[in-house]
């Protein structure tokens, strides 16, 4: 894939469509690592901007998307043209599509607990071939996180998601990378909140 650097960060000039090949792949890999992908969007484009930890971490993901018209405006600026934006809500979308195909396993981290259990229920009903491994919502005090890292290792999710907000997400996946087990994580910021409806 090409790439084209906006504010700083290089982005792959990658569809949804390609995005969820590349995922697809991984999962199929079974690699050793967790592949964090970041749905890179103003707010975390901004902020990278003056925070270097935040930018270490966008520079360590697995796969970045250009989460933004704007970015996507700028990038044909540049001559470099990302062919279009992709969300971490069309991704979740795509991904429970997918696996409902495939027979995925899921873990959904984060939202308000009434959201939280609301859409795995939606989910169940929608993609019944969506493996819901396991859930926890969003609102927990520092002192709940290892047994939440905890319980997703063990569950060992093809896939995580993580509704915690951006960066907040970021941040979150990155710091328990090499205990969650899972094979790709990714923050979806509100999209819990939208499918729960
Ligand atoms: N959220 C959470 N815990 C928190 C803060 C937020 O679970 O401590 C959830 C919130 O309920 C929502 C999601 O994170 O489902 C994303 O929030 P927001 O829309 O503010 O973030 P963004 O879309 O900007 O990433």
């Amino acid at each position: 894939d090409k790439y084209v650097k906006v504010m700083g960060v290089r982005f792959p000039a990658i569809t949804l469509e390609r995005t969820v090949n590349i995922l697809s792949d991984v999962i199929e890999q079974n690699r050793s690592q967790l592949f964090h992908v970041i749905t890179v969007n103003p707010e975390i484009t901004m902020a990278c901007q003056k925070d270097r930890q935040l930018r270490s971490i966008i520079d360590e993901a697995g796969l970045i998307t250009a989460d933004g018209i704007g970015i996507v405006m700028v990038s044909r600026l540049r001559g470099g043209n990302l062919p279009e934006r992709v969300t971490g809500y069309d991704t979740l979308l795509k991904l429970l599509e997918t696996g409902n195909q495939k027979k995925w396993s899921f873990y959904f981290l984060g939202a308000d607990p009434v959201t939280n259990q609301k859409v795995c229920e939606v989910i169940g009903e929608k993609h019944p071939d969506v493996v819901i491994l396991g859930r926890h919502h969003g609102f927990f005090n520092p002192s709940e996180e290892d047994k939440i890292v905890e319980e997703v290792g063990s569950l060992s999710p093809d896939i995580l998601v993580v509704a915690l907000g951006a960066p907040y997400a970021e941040r979150w996946i990155h710091k328990y990378k090499s205990k969650l087990n899972a094979k790709i994580a990714i923050g979806v910021g509100g999209s819990l909140d939208v499918i729960a409806g």
